[in-house]
């Protein structure tokens, strides 16, 4: 960034809950299915038709709103949001307004920059408040088919209409696009570990917008804001702010005018483009929900919540780091993913050996699940089928490249690593008196070596340990080998 301006970042997430039905219905709230399958009155807007508050929202509201560190308020209202487009048939949202189901947030995140390369730097805590997550219905879904200059088709899915949202915003306390990069990779996270959202991006059911100004250092006002919308990644969401960072700066150095816009990600020519202006900026008009009481939630009920989350991943985390001697990047990585998570824990415990278990499902056994397509949940590896290869490495029998080997050759046919082993005859020996025969016998044969050997040419040392690994096929414990003739040849 440009020196003595600062940006001003705040974040919108909306998250899909992960329900089963609808949030005012039951049709189900399954995504790809045939359009306008999962219709009813209610999700219509129909005349008549009322809605009613599935129960489960609101498990799934209060675990996103306690593991983002939010406060769930005892009463809140759900208001009606009016606007008009194709996708919305009752002409409204049910929305909250003034009393969102959940305010006043801290969430520490880790974040770091990165250079041109996208290497990070040292990832630091950062505290980031978030004003609310509120809860609210999803509209339904514009589809268009062909070019404006043909023949334009538009039609509507209302499968998409009604199912369960939370709407998560930020205080303006993001300073650059990583730190939002590293937020919003967060909340995902988070959401998907407590069960609260599956907060899959490219099926849309998480969806963030950023709402980005610049302003000179020391300046208190803010400045006019461009919001960002349509970001179908996080890394291009994390473009986009970089862009429109620079575009801003760069405008009001000039001079220009920046005004208070929607933008959106034009990935082909990577910068942003105009989606609409200010003008057409909405008046809501937001009022009450006639159709639904205000919504209490019991201290009970926020106990119980509590009492049934999962250890969190940052937590955990700092667990990994603290009881397995592990670095802040392995233990990150180990928490990208639940499963792989109690993948690791079970691995550790099993094998004794944190830190190896950690390098080998982090470089052998991740690499084979990429490959494979394949997630920690399914590896045809077992936690403690890796745990037993990793005890038989501990115990000197294999060598860490034959360790790699057995782990690939488990993971293609699900075999035992003493099965694989054994198959592929890699069992070390490491009989004392097994390696003193072969190199008895190497040297009764090599006398001529030995000779030179005892008589300064030390390079020939590398000669021996070769006839023996060769004598024992290969199978000879190299340590052993090497201590081993350096006592006979010297003496
Ligand atoms: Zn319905
Ligand atoms: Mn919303």
């Amino acid at each position: 960034m440009k020196e003595g301006w600062e940006a001003i970042i705040g974040m919108e997430i909306h998250a899909q809950l992960a329900t089963e039905t609808k949030i005012f219905c039951q049709c189900a709230a399954n995504f790809g299915d045939e359009p306008n399958a999962n219709t009813c009155p209610v999700c219509l807007g129909l005349p008549g038709a009322l809605p009613v508050l599935n129960e489960n929202v609101i498990n799934l509201g209060a675990k996103a709103a306690l593991a983002l560190g939010l406060n769930v308020n005892e009463t809140s209202i759900f208001a009606r949001k009016n606007y008009f487009y194709p996708d919305l048939p009752k002409g409204y949202q049910i929305s909250q307004y003034d009393q969102p189901f959940s305010s006043n947030g801290e969430l520490v995140i880790m974040t770091a920059e990165r250079d041109e390369s996208g290497r990070a730097s040292e990832f630091k805590p950062m505290t980031i408040r978030i004003e609310r997550m509120h809860l609210e219905e999803d509209a339904g879904k514009n589809v268009h088919e062909g070019l404006p200059e043909v023949d334009k088709y538009s039609y509507i899915d209302l499968n998409r209409a009604g199912t369960p949202l939370g709407e998560i915003v930020t205080a303006p306390d993001f300073r650059s696009s990583w730190q939002a990069y590293d937020y919003v990779n967060h909340v995902r996270r988070v959401l998907q570990w407590v069960g609260a959202s599956d907060a899959d991006m490219e099926k849309g059911n998480l969806r963030c917008e950023a709402n980005v100004s610049v302003r000179k250092i020391g300046e208190d006002k803010f400045r006019n804001k461009v919001e960002l919308k349509n970001l179908n990644s996080v890394r291009f969401m994390q473009k986009a702010i970089e862009y429109e960072i620079e575009r801003q700066i760069q405008a009001h150095e000039n001079g220009e005018t920046v005004s208070q816009e929607t933008r959106l990600w034009d990935e082909k020519n990577n910068r942003t483009r105009v989606m609409r202006s200010k003008e057409d900026a909405h008046d809501y008009r937001y009022f009450p929900e006639p159709d639904l009481q205000p919504l209490k939630v019991t201290a009970e009920f926020i106990e119980r919540v509590k009492a049934e989350m999962p250890e969190l991943p940052d937590v955990m985390r700092d667990r990994f780091i603290a009881d397995y001697k592990i670095s802040y990047n392995d233990a990150s990585q180990l928490v990208s993913d639940k499963d792989l998570a109690a993948f690791y824990e079970r691995a550790a415990t099993a094998s004794n050996n944190p830190r190896v278990s950690a390098n080998f499902i982090l470089s052998e056994l991740l690499r084979e699940l990429n490959n494979a397509g394949k997630s920690a949940a399914d590896s045809p590896v077992s936690a403690e089928n890796l745990a037993e290869l990793i005890k038989t490495l501990d115990a000197g029998k294999i060598n860490n490249n034959q360790a790699k080997e057995v782990l690939t050759a488990m993971f293609a046919d699900g075999k035992s690593a003493a099965e694989v082993i054994a198959e592929k005859g890699f069992e070390q020996i490491s009989d004392a008196g097994a390696i003193e025969k072969i190199i008895d016998e190497i040297i009764e044969t090599n006398q001529n070596q030995v000779a030179a050997y005892r008589g300064g040419n030390e390079k020939l040392f590398g000669f021996f340990v070769g006839q023996t690994m060769k004598a024992s096929g290969g199978k000879a414990n190299p340590k052993m080998v090497n201590e081993i003739l350096k006592v006979k040849l010297n003496s």
